[in-house]
């Protein structure tokens, strides 16, 4: 719509790196009070911004020009993006449009509650909601309800509405407030933490509000409704790199499965790691319940099954939408894409190289670098094991070693000589690995079966579900470490 959105647009779509510092907040029941009430407000107009855009959504689709704009092909990519645009524009559906709504929402007691600002960023928010929608990446928005209210709601700049400030304060060092309205909340700063104090030194975007729920309302910081608030800070700059990650300069072969990571760097200890073994206890809860969705689902959409129940094949995108699909049940369950978002994150970040080998044409699971033969393995093999003499060697580890040797400047075609001399020296460390891994497993950690550790009495699995590696790294001059001992980064 008008020019005048261009200008505020800007802050957001300045793609300067960003990392996240959290802090907790202290608040008084007065405050907690006010805040309350103003995530109330936040709730009631995001709610309302959602309804109102739905509307939209729902009168753009049920245009016949949709049903035109959707019938163009794909490969004339131009009319099609301007058929949608146009469409788009004159059903206000685009961010800009939800602005405009948000103003027109933001009236009388509404305005005393929320900033312009802020009912700028809910309804950035709620139109990204709904677009994912729009775009067949979701199948419904999500209202929010009374009972589980906001949870956050930021800003998109600190020098005016919510925002955080420093003042000098005791022992020389200084204090933070974030300041909403009238009231002035006091952040908890542990300065000797080099994590807090070197994100502090940072410049801020914007600050956002978050609000947990606590254990208990006797959990400390929680106020009497058993909640917490925190402060989470968008800050311009690199993360903090703690000193025991020092950045290294070897190269990293990784072969990341849907439930565990064989990391083989070229010269140190390799190791075969379970992904989220804490989560695993629950899977067989989750499993059953999974199972119970499935055949309700099957029950609700037999045409999308065949006769035997299977589900009819569908078409196979990228490698990782491909490996997402084929094991869908464990890469939930254990969260890949976050971490490959963290690895591609924490890769850069130290100046490093990720490459992403592609699987298909790579086919560095069937390739033997002994003979040079590359023969699928089905999926309850897990060990490498080749007439030509190499191996046994558990199968993901010497996926990783292999994709350490890759040479990306020859398309990471793998060739039989150039791996004569590395699987001297490899060799010993992968078995070594798998060594490791089958005694933490005899201490008593739990570990998926495609690492291929026996377990006490139980029968050898052959079941299809079960998964192996499909996604391969290789990292070069970038200490891969640093992403496993950090913690999970703060979601948006
Ligand atoms: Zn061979």
């Amino acid at each position: 719509m008008g020019n005048k959105h261009t200008e505020e647009r800007k802050p957001s779509r300045t793609k300067t790196p960003t990392f996240q510092l959290e802090l907790p907040l202290v608040a008084d029941a007065g405050q907690v009070a006010r805040l309350g009430a103003h995530l109330e407000v936040g709730r009631q107009f995001y709610n309302a911004l959602l309804s109102a855009g739905q509307r939209r959504l729902r009168r753009m689709r049920a245009d016949p020009a949709w049903q035109v704009a959707r019938a163009i092909p794909r490969t004339q990519k131009q009319e099609r993006r301007a058929a949608f645009s146009a469409l788009r524009e004159s059903y206000g559906f685009s961010e800009y449009a939800f602005h405009d709504l948000a103003k027109a929402l933001r009236v009388s007691w509404l305005a005393e509650h929320l900033d312009a600002v802020l009912a700028q960023t809910l309804a950035s928010r709620a139109y990204r909601a709904l677009n994912r929608v729009c775009l067949g990446k979701a199948r419904r928005v999500r209202f929010k309800s009374k009972s589980r209210g906001l949870s956050s709601i930021q800003n998109k700049r600190s020098d005016t509405s919510m925002r955080f400030v420093l003042e000098p304060g005791a022992a020389g060092r200084p204090q933070g407030y974030l300041l909403w309205h009238h009231d002035r909340l006091r952040a908890l700063i542990d300065w000797d933490d080099p994590v807090v104090s070197h994100g502090l030194a940072h410049e801020i975007k914007y600050a956002r509000l978050v609000r947990r729920r606590a254990s208990s309302s006797r959990a400390q910081g929680a106020d009497r409704e058993g909640e917490r608030y925190f402060v989470q800070l968008v800050l311009t700059g690199q993360p903090h790199h703690k000193p025991r990650h020092t950045i290294g300069t070897d190269t990293i072969g990784l072969d990341l499965g849907p439930q565990s990571l064989a990391i083989v760097p070229r010269q140190a200890e390799a190791r075969l790691v379970p992904l989220c073994a804490e989560l695993r206890p629950d899977a067989q809860a989750i499993r059953r319940l999974q199972r119970k969705m499935d055949r309700q689902r099957r029950a609700a959409n037999p045409e999308h099954y065949d006769d035997k129940g299977r589900p009819k094949k569908r078409a196979k995108g990228i490698a990782y939408k491909a490996w997402q699909k084929r094991y869908g049940r464990s890469v939930g369950r254990c969260a890949p894409g976050m971490l490959i978002d963290h690895l591609r994150r924490t890769v850069a970040s130290t100046g490093g190289t990720l490459h992403e080998v592609p699987t298909r044409t790579t086919k560095l699971s069937q390739y033997c670098h002994g003979c040079g033969a590359f023969v699928p393995k089905p999926l309850w093999q897990r060990w490498h094991q080749c007439p030509c003499g190499v191996g046994p060697v558990q199968r993901d580890l010497y996926s990783a070693f292999l994709a350490a040797f890759l040479d990306p400047a020859a398309d990471c075609i793998p060739s039989c000589a150039q791996y004569v001399i590395p699987w001297e020296g490899a060799e010993a460390r992968l078995l070594a690995a798998h060594e490791r891994a089958t005694q933490r497993a005899k201490e008593g950690q739990v570990m998926p079966r495609s690492m291929g550790i026996p377990r006490a009495g139980a029968r050898l699995p052959k079941s299809p579900s079960e998964a192996t590696q499909e996604l391969l790294f290789l990292s070069s001059r970038g200490k891969v470490e640093a992403w496993k001992h950090r913690p999970e980064p703060s979601r948006l």
